[in-house]
């Protein structure tokens, strides 16, 4: 099979990078395996989309903001008319299982409608003035050319939550994807583009963020950045781009805990921390990272979850049976188990997993088997520290009140879950964790698009995504003050 090959978008063009550069997207699950060959931009090519997008910017500003929901709706058609080829491609270029990507996929398409509604939505208040011939209101504008950095974790659904927005909010865009993850990136683009979108107004600069997505942080046209992803590469952003006066979003890492009190039923627990901790192959922002569990039940808890997690079926998410598939790429492979190394220097018990998987298809492609330690402490790295793969630690505490003091016990803040049948002791939970997500009785990865999403503390720089609340990034307001001649 011949590999195709994949351009950029810039200006309403599909070109190649101005120096020729490629990258080859490689399936996880199966290296032998060339998903896509596709163009590389660099840093003329991110300043060229630039200047691009800031040519296009007066007139999608200026376009009735009902008929920009009109071009979402119908790529939202688009979109769901190629689904099935999008959800592949996403499980061939990172590795999660086709019930996944549907999955995904699936939200891809709400989240268009879902913007594509908010064009018909008010976008300004009107205010009672002191003076009695003065019309006092306040409306919303965009901002200009705003950049959008993404991750490769979720391909689909994060470029698609900040694209929708940006553009139903009358900004023009860039988007730069992960390098790893091109493909799906690229059919949310051509589908905006088959769906009418002007030239110019969203262009698509694969490329690395060392280089592409460095230029899109110090280009002083671009009067905004929507960043996720780590909090290493998070930060850097954050201090280059506000110098200059641009906005920021950042929405980034997770430690996530489940909390199982000593009334939980234990097998709803127990399969809450296996989704929460493998799916995806604990490679999402909101996996459970950290099982607080109360004493009274720690062994019952530690012998069923070790139990389940050693039943999973893990392999190529392509196949039906796969619960849980490869790592994206060898450095994140190399990342996991050198965290597993740690956990057992760190003197943490290795319940089960902790290598790499060997023999057949395992050889060709990058799987870890689903990882469960306990005896962690609190101050261990692999209790602190954000591991993106099917790792899962358990904690002891002797009550409620210990186990929220140990589940805060981080820098991060994005999701948390409790399980319990107390229903006094769950709302205290709400109230005293200190997550921008909380779950009852239910796993802490998942997230409807029409609610706010992201963290408290080091997760998020504090702005929310999806939802209507989006539109506190995508917009500026103006405040009118209008009297009669
Ligand atoms: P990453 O390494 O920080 O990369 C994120 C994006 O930033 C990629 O597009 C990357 O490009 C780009 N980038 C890297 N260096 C850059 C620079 N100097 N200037 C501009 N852009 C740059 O994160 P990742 O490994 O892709 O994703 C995993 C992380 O994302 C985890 O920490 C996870 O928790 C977080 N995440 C958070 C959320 C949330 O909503 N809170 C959701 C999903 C994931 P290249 O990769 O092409 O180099
Ligand atoms: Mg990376």
């Amino acid at each position: 099979m011949s590999t195709q090959n994949y351009l950029n978008y810039i200006a309403g063009h599909w070109v190649p990078a101005s120096d020729g550069a490629t990258t080859k997207n490689i399936n996880p699950a199966n290296t032998d395996e060339v998903v896509g060959e596709f163009a590389l931009g660099g840093r003329a090519d991110a300043a060229r989309a630039v200047e691009a997008a800031a040519k296009a910017f007066p007139g999608w500003a200026n376009m009735p903001m009902p008929k920009r929901g009109d071009i979402l709706n119908k790529a939202a058609n688009l979109f769901e008319a190629r689904a099935n080829d999008i959800a592949e491609a996403l499980t061939r270029e990172e590795g999660k299982t086709l019930a996944e990507s549907k999955g995904e996929v699936a939200r891809g398409a709400s989240l268009l409608r879902y913007y594509a509604g908010e064009t018909m939505q008010p976008i300004g208040e009107v205010y009672p003035s002191v003076s009695p011939t003065t019309f006092l209101y306040a409306e919303r504008v965009p901002l200009g050319v705003v950049a959008l950095i993404t991750p490769w974790n979720f391909p689909v659904a994060i470029p698609t939550w900040k694209v929708a927005p940006a553009l139903a909010y009358g900004n023009t865009v860039v988007l730069k994807p992960a390098e790893l993850t091109p493909l799906t990136a690229w059919h949310l683009v051509d589908v905006l583009e088959k769906a009418g979108l002007p030239p110019g107004v969203l262009n698509l600069l694969v490329g690395r963020g060392s280089q592409a997505g460095q230029e899109l942080v110090e280009n002083p046209l671009v009067k905004a950045i929507s960043f996720t992803g780590s909090n290493e590469v998070g930060a850097r952003i954050a201090a280059q781009a506000t110098v200059r006066g641009a906005k920021v979003q950042l929405e980034m890492g997770g430690k996530n805990p489940v909390v199982v009190l000593a009334d939980a039923d234990l097998g709803k627990a127990v399969e809450i921390t296996i989704a929460g901790a493998m799916l995806s192959t604990g490679q999402k922002c909101t996996a459970t990272s950290r099982v607080v569990v109360q004493r009274e039940v720690i062994n019952e808890f530690r012998d069923r979850l070790t139990e389940r997690a050693k039943s999973l079926k893990i392999g190529d998410g392509m196949k039906p049976d796969t619960y849980m598939g490869p790592l994206v790429s060898a450095e994140a492979e190399k990342t996991v188990l050198s965290y597993i190394e740690l956990g057992k220097k760190e003197g943490a018990r290795l319940l089960t997993g902790g290598e790499k998987l060997r023999g057949g298809e395992y050889d060709r492609g990058y799987f870890v088997a689903p990882t469960v330690f306990d005896q962690l402490t609190p101050e261990m790295r692999i209790a602190q520290e954000e591991i993106f793969g099917p790792v899962v630690g358990m904690i002891e505490a002797k009550d409620f009140d210990e186990a929220v003091r140990l589940a805060n016990h981080t820098k991060f803040g994005l999701s948390a879950s409790i399980v319990t049948r107390d229903l006094g002791l769950a709302m205290r939970f709400i109230r005293e964790i200190e997550a921008g997500i909380v779950h009852i009785n239910s796993q802490t990865a998942g997230a409807e698009p029409q609610v706010p999403f992201g963290g408290f503390k080091g997760s998020s720089s504090g702005s929310r995504e999806q939802g209507k609340v989006a539109r506190e990034f995508f917009t500026q307001i103006k405040t009118v003050y209008m009297d009669p001649p």
